[in-house]
């Protein structure tokens, strides 16, 4: 085990930049492996080089060699920073390996300590597995009490190491059986990618809140969160694994098992409109056509005189790309972002601090002079980044600014593997759209609705609030698992019968 110490606080520009973590919403992790060509590690670091977006603070990867056993190195950072060099690499041989990479996760908020970075690994008596989970446990508190209560000791403050523990108390005699009987106790969104010595498995909860892909390169497979990370390393995408199923894949091919009670999938809405790549493809339907679509229901629903449209960079840009088209506003690069700015690990002054975030954005100012502007963004959390860009687009001289948004509020939190506020901090559950333009000083501020999402991502008839066709709860509070621990703590969920807003 291969292990480097946490960085004497890294400082995020991009955090600051943008108002703080909290001002979007943040995907907690993408999952990656690879079976059946040699140095698969390798194949994995550049699985999870691309996706990167979906967790940047930590990454690990464990391989696995017929004469060299399992190996495993876990690291603070970006995986270019790490994964990148042959020193490192070398400790990781073998055909076999999987890799994760991490936002801080539900079970350990605050500094991100080492232990937690997955992939987890456990030994079992038929041999060893790792396990790298993207999701959510939400009876991960309840299980955790159970296990420890009947002896389970935990290395990690992770909701995700209580799949490994529940594996160790099954009575199955295979892993992936074992894997089964695990699953089947655990409440919430999971992805899981897992590997033993010579089989590499692949589990998506019944309802498919979280995205798996499965690709294949010359003899080997791949699995991976989106299928951008496939295109990295020339695989071909072959399917989606399916809500509820587990592929195993050995060198004998990939078998498939359904081990769940069925249920209507009720994938993430959210991974369309800004946690997924423009260039992966979810559900059969291009990310960026579906971001230009959102752009496009959002000119017919949101319609203004103005004279430019202009995205907040970078995820705002298919969306104001679709409203420019269809309302007929020329589209402009309004606001240019300095691709660098999250690049430097130094500890600023309180003066560059104060910047915030004109370190990552700046404006256009010859194009916005005296012009009306429509500034599209995909979401707003908090709003503190919206104000700032506002001043900024109204500093640079021009004359209105209205704001369109290509999501609904979102007004409640999510507790399937998204980073999102308490509930008292998303602007949205506090405050009218009205009393939302008014702090941030906009002279308009729409937002699309859900059915004209819906619509966006395929639905022609919207949403059908008898049985939503995709997880909206950050935006409905209509929750496909109830979470029960939340619940325990406190957490109070939407009254039954109260409309989807
Ligand atoms: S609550 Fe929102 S972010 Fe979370 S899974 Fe559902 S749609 Fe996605």
């Amino acid at each position: 085990m291969s292990v480097n110490m946490p960085p004497s606080h890294p400082f995020d520009f991009d955090a600051v930049a943008t108002g703080g973590n909290d001002d979007k919403l943040h995907e907690e992790c993408g999952i990656y492996g690879v079976i059946g060509v040699s140095d698969a590690a390798n194949f994995v670091a550049l699985g999870l080089h691309a996706l990167q977006h979906r967790g940047r603070e930590a990454g690990g990867i464990v391989s696995h060699h017929p004469e060299k056993g399992f190996n495993s190195a876990r690291r603070f950072g970006y995986v270019r920073d790490n994964f990148t060099r042959a020193s490192l690499m070398e400790t990781l041989p073998g055909p076999l390996a999987i890799g994760h990479v991490r936002y801080s996760t539900a079970g350990a908020k605050g500094p991100t300590q080492i232990r937690d970075v997955q992939p987890f690994f456990g030994e079992f008596s038929m041999g060893g597995a790792a396990i790298a989970h993207n999701g959510n446990i939400t009876n991960a508190d309840a299980l955790r009490r159970e296990l420890i209560e009947r002896g389970s000791i935990f290395q990690s403050g992770s909701d995700s190491e209580c799949i490994i523990h529940l594996m160790a108390r099954s009575l199955q005699r295979s892993i992936p059986d074992r894997m089964e009987d695990a699953l089947r106790r655990v409440e919430g969104a999971f992805s899981v990618v897992a590997m033993t010595r010579d089989e590499l498995i692949g589990v998506r909860d019944p309802l498919g809140v979280r995205p798996l892909v499965l690709g294949q390169i010359a003899d080997g497979w791949v699995l991976s969160s989106e299928t951008c990370a496939l295109d990295i390393i020339g695989a071909r995408f072959i399917r989606e694994v399916a809500p509820g199923e587990m592929v195993v894949i050995t060198s004998q091919g990939v078998e498939s098992h359904f081990p769940f009670r069925p249920a209507r999938p009720r994938f993430c809405i959210f991974e369309h409109v800004y946690f997924s790549r423009p260039d992966s493809i979810l559900g059969g339907r291009s990310v960026y056509e579906t971001r230009r679509q959102i752009g496009v229901e959002l000119a017919r629903e949101a319609p203004v005189e103005a004279d430019l449209v202009c995205p907040v960079p970078d995820s705002g840009t298919p969306a104001a790309i679709g409203y420019a088209h269809e309302s007929g506003i020329p589209f402009s690069m309004g606001i240019i972002r300095n691709q660098y700015v999250g690049r430097t690990f130094i500890e600023p002054t309180e003066q560059i601090r104060n910047m915030g975030v004109r370190l990552k954005l700046n404006v256009n100012r010859a194009l916005v002079k005296d012009k009306r502007v429509i500034l599209v963004d995909d979401s707003v959390v908090r709003g503190t980044t919206s104000r700032k860009i506002r001043e900024m687009i109204l500093d640079a001289g021009a004359a209105e600014v209205h704001f369109r948004i290509a999501s609904p509020p979102t007004q409640w939190p999510c507790f399937y593997g998204v980073d999102t506020p308490q509930r008292e901090k998303l602007i949205v559950a506090t405050m009218s759209e009205e009393e939302i333009c008014a702090y941030m000083g906009a002279d308009s501020l729409r937002f699309i609705s859900l059915d004209g999402l819906y619509r966006a991502v395929g639905e022609a008839g919207g949403r059908d609030p008898s049985c939503p066709q995709y997880c909206d709860a950050c935006f409905s509070g209509d929750y496909p698992v109830a979470p029960s621990d939340q619940i325990e703590n406190g957490f109070r969920l939407k009254a039954a019968g109260k409309a989807a807003e």
